[in-house]
């Protein structure tokens, strides 16, 4: 639905503003089709439905048609009064959206090709800020470690568990949770840890503090959009809002994006650790916990 709201964000809009009978499935809570100017306009996908503006009961619906036209249908649901039942309802066809839309989106991605965010967005569904902060994870951790390029030794540690960033990790490096070189601790944050299982070494990547100056915006809009009470305007600044960040991101070095130390595994229980906290007892890197479970005399203890 992206590009639709973006299209609309840029005013490309025919206005029809006409009512119109409209084919409702209840079940499904979805218009079906729709007549106008003697035609019938069969509905084939539901893009959005939002919050309409006249009234508190008001829906409205982004929808797309047989023809290949994205239409807005605006239901207008008469304040609840006892002596109507049911209660009156009015549709009206709001406007068409132009197809130019499409050009916008392409401007913006043809502008990181060298990111490969088209198949990465194509995957994930759209291209939204964190996706983009995880294509830069990948990109920056193969800069640092290029030989675990196209290795399958490459294992993944991200610490939240429902960010689009994840998308771009699996995508990009084809580290997954199905072959185990995923792994997720939820601590719902933007940490991404990428290492050498075999080797025992890595990078791990913390976001930085990034200031948008339209944190106040966007967090209500996406509250509401989460909610389900935006209106068709809402989405459309906040997807303007989202496309910003995207740019901003897109922008930024990797290096104001992440924050980077390097990490080492433990013989002992393998977790990797960051540098400063390893502990070598003869070249083998240890955690402080394993090396306190160390035999009080650990220089008789041999290795196998
Ligand atoms: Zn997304
Ligand atoms: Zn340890």
């Amino acid at each position: 639905m992206e590009h639709e709201l973006r299209a609309i964000g840029n005013g490309q809009a025919e206005w029809i503003k006409q009512t119109v009978h409209v084919d409702y499935d209840n079940r499904s809570q979805r218009p079906l089709g729709f007549s106008n100017n003697g035609r019938y306009n069969k509905v084939i996908k539901l893009l959005g439905t939002f919050k309409g503006d006249l009234s508190h009961n008001d829906l409205t619906y982004l929808v797309k048609t047989v023809d290949g036209n994205t239409y807005h249908l605006y239901l207008h649901l008469s304040d609840s009064d006892p002596l109507h039942t049911p209660s009156p309802i009015r549709w009206t066809l709001d406007f068409r959206v132009l197809k130019r839309g499409e050009a916008i989106v392409l401007t913006l991605w043809k502008s990181s090709t060298h990111m490969r965010l088209e198949g990465v967005a194509d995957f994930h569904g759209d291209l939204c800020p964190e996706l983009v902060l995880g294509c830069k994870a990948c990109h920056m951790a193969l800069k640092l470690l290029p030989e675990l390029n196209t290795s399958r030794d490459l294992i993944v540690i991200a610490e939240n568990n429902s960010s689009p960033a994840l998308d771009a990790i699996q995508f990009v490096l084809g580290c997954t949770m199905g072959n185990r070189r995923l792994k997720i601790i939820d601590n719902n944050r933007h940490i991404y840890l990428f290492a050498s299982g075999i080797g025992g070494y890595g990078v791990k990547l913390s976001l930085k503090e990034i200031c948008f100056n339209d944190e106040d915006r966007f967090n209500e809009f996406e509250r509401k959009v989460v909610e389900g009470s935006a209106t068709l305007d809402d989405a459309v600044c906040y997807q303007r809002l989202l496309d910003d960040r995207v740019a901003r991101l897109m922008d930024l070095d990797n290096d104001e994006v992440f924050a980077v130390e390097n990490v080492r595994k433990c013989f002992m229980c393998n977790n990797f650790l960051t540098e400063s906290l390893v502990h070598e007892n003869y070249d083998f890197p240890m955690c402080t916990l394993c090396q306190s479970n160390l035999p009080e005399n650990n220089s008789d203890v041999t290795y196998q």
